[in-house]
């Protein structure tokens, strides 16, 4: 089984799971890692915002890894939310803890969520994917992070205002080759996401597409995530994520440890 690399715990906002329930779903499930990625949200309009406590996740999850070990390897990390725009915070978060994994994302572009049909409010589908698209550029491009998690999030926005689970990035392919050489260049990861699936909302993202431009722009390193809340959600829709990985021409997932990426062939 693939390490699933973007999962959420109790130090998340929005989630009650266990870190050893967690964990303990992992071990079920046969993984032999598993990453735990809690929210750092930095942004004033975020629901999550001055919610994270870093020096009680760190104590917790290190117990939770000593507890567990030679059952699963525990790896510590964080989901921030446009790290870019938070270098210095997120710089000194960073240096207090030896984490295993940084994922970075977009949740909010301006004052748009990416996640509700408002994104779009006053704006027409390409002018909206457009803002998006430079947005994550950015990121990409200048933030600190291991992992561009979720990089076509947008499809939530996408979904709720016209109603599509699956977008077609040919029109998008040059700012969305931007995003995915920044990633290449820097030796960074880009994440499949299966958390779509769970909602109603179209297959793991992004598209076998995508990820074929990725390899051409020479990315190597791609990672698996749930994006779980819950721990019956770990590993969820991971075969499929494999196909869509293994059909782009890719032969190992990789996983972070200490921030190094290694690579587990399938
Ligand atoms: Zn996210
Ligand atoms: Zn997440």
């Amino acid at each position: 089984m693939i390490p699933d690399s973007h999962v959420h715990t109790r130090f998340s906002f929005d989630s009650q799971a266990s870190p050893e329930a967690v964990c303990r779903a992992a071990i079920a499930r046969g993984m032999p890692e598993i990453a735990l990625t809690d929210h750092v949200d930095m942004n004033l309009l975020d629901g999550g915002y001055g919610y994270f406590r870093p020096q009680k996740q760190w104590e917790a999850l290190v117990n939770c890894r000593a507890r567990l070990n030679g059952r699963v390897r525990v790896h510590i990390g964080l989901e921030c939310g446009e790290p870019h725009l938070f270098r210095p915070d997120l710089s000194a978060l960073l240096s207090a803890h030896p984490y295993d994994v940084v994922l970075g994302s977009i949740h909010w572009v301006g004052h748009r969520p990416v996640e509700t049909a408002d994104f779009f409010h006053g704006l027409e589908f390409g002018e909206g994917v457009a803002l998006y698209l430079d947005e994550l550029a950015r990121l990409a491009e200048e933030a600190d992070y291991d992992i561009l998690a979720h990089p076509d999030i947008i499809r939530r926005a996408i979904f709720h205002r016209f109603g599509w689970a699956e977008v077609d990035w040919t029109p998008y392919e040059a700012p969305m080759r931007r995003v995915l050489r920044a990633v290449a260049e820097r030796g960074k990861a880009l994440e499949v996401n299966t958390s779509y699936r769970r909602r109603g909302m179209g297959p793991p993202g992004p598209s076998v597409q995508v990820l074929r431009w990725f390899r051409e722009e020479g990315g190597r390193f791609v990672t698996l995530g749930s994006d779980a809340h819950r721990p019956e959600d770990i590993g969820a829709d991971f075969g499929e994520a494999l196909a869509m990985v293994r059909a782009a021409g890719f032969e190992a997932i990789t996983v972070f440890r200490q921030r190094r990426p290694y690579e587990v062939r399938f």
